[in-house]
């Protein structure tokens, strides 16, 4: 179908760079003992066209994600193919209601605040919209990163649940630098399983990108969100 040498190339780059990320997913359950189909690839394509969109999805992926509101409304009518979007960036208040025109699951939920403007949001829609609390994995009182303190995360999660449009499937967390992922993971598969007393169904544990994703498998991830290692360098934008 492609009709000029650099779309066959880039074609190839991404079909190699899909196989690899696949490989790697598929070793490191086996490591783990846990079968392959119980981790869902979400490729993260923030600054990549939507024509590198159509190509994943011509490839077999069904989950993407993005990470700034604008970026995706304009990029998801350009994708014709069906996948499942996901927002997986910082959620400002005043965006919140927009994110759910576009997106079939937001990952980063981190506030009480955003709940209520989601709900509203996601009442214009057919069906719920999936729902993660992003869990803050950085050291307590570090400046600047997201995520919701893992005592803040029951309230949340029920506050979440108990919205009506939206629901609540698991939580999501984003290891710190500087430290090693497994302990960052662990401590997220024990918020995870906490989440999981009070809520049966809030199964799914996003975790691990590019540089951890064999570590997030070892801890039970059920979605791994990888950029570059399928893509390769982000390209710039402006
Ligand atoms: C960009 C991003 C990723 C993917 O990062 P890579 O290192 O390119 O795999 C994963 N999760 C979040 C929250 C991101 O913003």
């Amino acid at each position: 179908m492609s009709s000029t040498p650099s779309a066959d190339a880039r074609r190839d780059e991404v079909a190699a760079g899909l196989a690899r990320v696949r490989e790697r997913i598929a070793t490191a359950c086996a490591t783990a003992g846990r079968r392959p189909e119980e981790v869902t690839l979400t490729v993260v394509t923030k600054y990549f066209p939507p024509s590198d969109v159509a190509l994943l999805a011509d490839l077999g992926v069904t989950d993407v994600g993005e990470n700034k509101h604008q970026e995706a409304a304009d990029k998801r009518p350009e994708v014709p193919q069906p996948l499942r979007w996901h927002f997986i960036g910082g959620l400002q208040s005043n965006k919140a209601a927009a994110v759910t025109r576009w997106a079939d699951v937001v990952e980063s939920v981190d506030r009480i605040k955003l709940v209520g403007r989601l709900a509203g949001g996601a009442a214009e829609r057919e069906a719920p919209l999936d729902v993660l609390v992003q869990v803050s994995l950085d050291p307590p009182g570090a400046a600047g990163r997201a995520g919701a303190a893992p005592a803040d995360v029951p309230a949340l999660a029920e506050a979440i649940a108990t919205a009506g449009t939206l629901r609540l499937r698991g939580v999501m967390g984003v290891a710190p630098l500087g430290e090693d992922p497994a302990a960052a993971f662990a401590r997220l598969a024990d918020v995870a399983a906490e989440v999981r007393r009070d809520h049966p169904d809030a199964t799914w544990v996003s975790a691990g990108m590019s540089g951890d994703l064999e570590q997030a498998i070892a801890a039970g991830a059920t979605h791994v969100r990888v950029g570059s290692a399928v893509l390769g360098p982000r390209p710039v934008i402006k």
